[in-house]
């Protein structure tokens, strides 16, 4: 496609989310200020997430912090309310890159990585919003803590580390009902004290926001699909 018709369907695409993300929200009695759209650009080059913030769009995610500082921190000095949120796994050898780059992190998933944020936020200052992700599929290829841990974990975070844990991501398996891993989070979340729930991707993204979500993760819905050999 020619950079006019990327940037037409993109902003159609984009209207189109919004849209269902409004009903979804108004169908739960919720607002949909309640529910940030992130747009999910991994694989995307950094023309098409600009053409994406001229159509409105200014919260991002991606899910490599390598992707991230190639694409983002001209993007970000040019448009300083551009908010860029860490959806992927995170190695304790990123933290300094992550911390300096992303707004939020969605995937503190283990001690190692709650004391090396622990460190860098100290000496830094920074305050990136923190979600810790459960595997609520107890896969085992999957990142993220057991549910049955998740409470102790969040605790621990707070108490050892004198991290501000803000919420609760998940990743539902492919080949299940996500609706029971939505609601999992949602109480899991709620037993923890914590106000933000991260879930919902192109696929089920309105059922997450039935149950809770407070951010959806939304990539192909809006920038169509990403190739097969780097999709991971
Ligand atoms: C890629 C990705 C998404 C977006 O997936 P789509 O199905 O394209 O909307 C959401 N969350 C995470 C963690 C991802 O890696």
């Amino acid at each position: 496609m020619t950079p006019n018709l990327v940037a037409q369907s993109l902003s159609a695409n984009l209207a189109d989310v919004r849209a269902h993300v409004a009903k979804a929200a108004e169908a739960a009695g919720r607002k949909s200020s309640d529910v940030t759209l992130i747009a999910v650009s991994k694989t995307h080059d950094a023309e098409t997430v600009a053409a994406a913030i001229a159509a409105g769009q200014l919260v991002f995610g991606e899910n490599r912090v390598q992707e991230g500082k190639a694409k983002f921190p001209l993007l970000k000095s040019a448009h300083p309310a551009l908010e860029l949120h860490l959806i992927g796994p995170l190695q304790t050898n990123k933290v300094r890159d992550a911390v300096a780059l992303f707004d939020a992190i969605h995937t503190v998933d283990r001690i190692g990585l709650a004391e090396a944020l622990s460190a860098e936020l100290k000496r830094t200052g920074r305050t990136p919003t923190l979600f810790v992700q459960v595997n609520t599929g107890e896969e085992e290829q999957k990142a993220g803590v057991a549910p049955r841990e998740a409470l102790a974990f969040v605790e621990q975070c707070r108490t050892q580390y004198g991290l501000q844990i803000a919420g609760l991501m998940c990743i539902p398996p492919a080949d299940e009902e996500p609706a029971m891993h939505f609601a999992l989070l949602l109480k899991l979340a709620r037993d923890a004290g914590l106000k933000e729930l991260s879930m919902g991707m192109s696929g089920d993204y309105e059922t997450a926001i039935r149950f809770g979500a407070t951010h959806v993760r939304v990539g192909s819905a809006i920038f169509g699909a990403r190739s097969a050999v780097t999709a991971a």
